[in-house]
């Protein structure tokens, strides 16, 4: 996920719906021979939920996907041939699966390249610190930048410091407590240290302590302030730089960076479709994104996200189990630095987004599954309380307030679609998120097929259900 992923999609004339206690019954048509009373609807998913679920954790079929895709092609940032390749990857892939309509939507995306990097303190001691350019920054002057560092703990100690700053490296040490807090230290900080007169910015790694690991991610310049190069450094590096700094030392580092951005590219969202039985028009979308940052393999961002949605579509179609409304997955390109293909998305299908019923976004790695977010009316909320109680067995029945997600937010927000997040143990996350540690060798193969058997269960039945969901 990019920095906006975690922001609650706040939806409130969706909740001015009717409140209905238990679960709604979908229609009186008894179109499944379900009762119009209380919960029994829920009864006739029970086994197509069932096969569903036997289907997906039956085989490490996602987890070895997720290999070819992490070890053949390895890491995607937007624009770069390895991107390319994997969107031809999973078209083919899609077509071998049999899913239908499958095809690119065209997105230019930003291309930046990070080229060479380097970091070291060159005072009171000589140091080489484990660094990584923050996505999206400019280059250092060919010979680098030196100078002495400025340490902050957050932007209030920066504005105090401010007479401090002028040709200082100003660096951001503040602690991991959630990426919400600390994040917009590496989004802003190096704006707000440029606009008094800091040459460069480095910040301790947006995330919990590690094993000298650091973190990219991106950061956003502002209109009014001189653009100035930043990367992130590990968090032992930055202990040892308080530590200096607190001794009295002069710090002064070094840091050297070849960033940039070349032209646009061509890029691409992909999809692939389960066509309805009965209302191929009505839409439910299930994704994640392809594009990752270049260090490590994207496997947990968001490798695994764009192959547990996929994967409810090939079981759905390997079980012959299609519901009358289409199932789209959409693999979308340019989440972490740009969000262009989200964007995109709901410029070309602007025609048919009143008939997209659910999007579903899977973007918070692929690991332990509790349940899902949930963002819509209180009728939706209900109905998707009695589909999670099939996935009591997997322990996937939660329903969290704060569904939604970075890609399928434009359209969301655009035409008030339903919006659903898959919802993880997420404990170990933030541990590789956009470091070079983000490899296949975190996920558990058992833990990612329960993934694949929730958002499967999840999208056949609000696919199926008579009644649109939330009405
Ligand atoms: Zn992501």
């Amino acid at each position: 996920m990019g920095q906006r992923a975690r922001l609650v999609i706040a939806l409130p004339f969706l909740m001015l719906a009717v409140t209905t206690v238990g679960a709604q019954p979908p229609h009186s048509d008894n179109a499944h021979g379900a009762g119009t009373n209380g919960s029994s609807w829920i009864a006739h998913y029970r086994e197509p939920a069932a096969r569903l679920i036997g289907e997906a954790t039956g085989s490490t079929f996602a987890w070895q996907r997720l290999a070819v895709l992490t070890d053949t092609i390895g890491h995607r940032l937007s624009g770069s041939p390895a991107l390319d390749r994997a969107i031809q990857w999973a078209m083919e892939e899609m077509k071998r699966d049999g899913l239908e309509n499958v095809h690119t939507e065209r997105v230019m995306v930003p291309r930046w390249v990070r080229g060479a990097e380097s970091a070291e303190i060159v005072e009171p001691a000589r140091h080489p610190l484990v660094m990584l350019g923050l996505g999206d920054s400019v280059a250092t002057p060919p010979d680098g930048v030196q100078a002495d560092v400025l340490a902050v703990r957050n932007f209030e100690d920066l504005d105090a410091k401010a007479s401090q700053v002028r040709g200082k490296i100003v660096f951001f040490n503040t602690p991991f407590t959630s990426y919400g807090e600390t994040v917009r230290f590496r989004s802003s900080g190096p704006s707000r240290a440029a606009r008094y007169g800091a040459v460069a910015m480095l910040i301790r790694s947006v995330g919990p302590d590690g094993l000298r690991t650091p973190h990219t991610g991106a950061l956003q310049y502002a209109s009014d302030a001189p653009r100035i190069p930043a990367a992130s450094i590990t968090t032992e590096d930055a202990d040892r730089v308080q530590r200096m700094i607190d001794r009295g030392s002069r710090v002064v580092v070094r840091l050297k960076m070849e960033a940039h951005f070349e032209a646009d590219a061509e890029s691409a969202n992909v999809v692939g479709e389960l066509r309805g039985r009965e209302k191929p028009e009505e839409i439910v979308v299930l994704s994640g994104h392809l594009d990752s940052w270049d260090v490590g393999t994207g496997a947990t961002d968001d490798g695994g996200g764009c192959i547990v949605t996929w994967e409810a579509l090939r079981i759905m179609k390997k079980l012959n189990l299609r519901p009358r409304r289409t199932v789209r997955v959409v693999l979308w390109t340019n989440e972490e630095n740009g969000g262009r293909g989200g964007i995109a998305y709901r410029d070309q299908h602007r025609g048919e987004l009143a008939k997209h019923v659910m999007m579903l976004e899977s973007d918070g790695g692929v690991f332990r599954p509790l349940g899902f977010g949930y963002t819509g009316n209180e009728t939706g909320r209900q109905t998707v309380k009695a589909i999670a109680t099939l996935l009591t067995g997997i322990g996937a029945d939660q329903i969290n307030p704060g569904g939604g997600g970075a890609d399928i937010g434009p359209s969301v927000t655009e035409a008030h679609i339903p919006a659903m997040s898959l919802d993880v143990d997420g404990s170990k996350y933030f541990l590789i998120h956009h470091t070079p540690a983000d490899t296949i060798d975190k996920i558990d193969p058992v833990e990612m097929a329960k993934c694949a058997a929730a958002v499967a269960v999840m999208a056949y039945v609000i696919a199926d259900l008579p009644q649109r969901l939330g009405q």
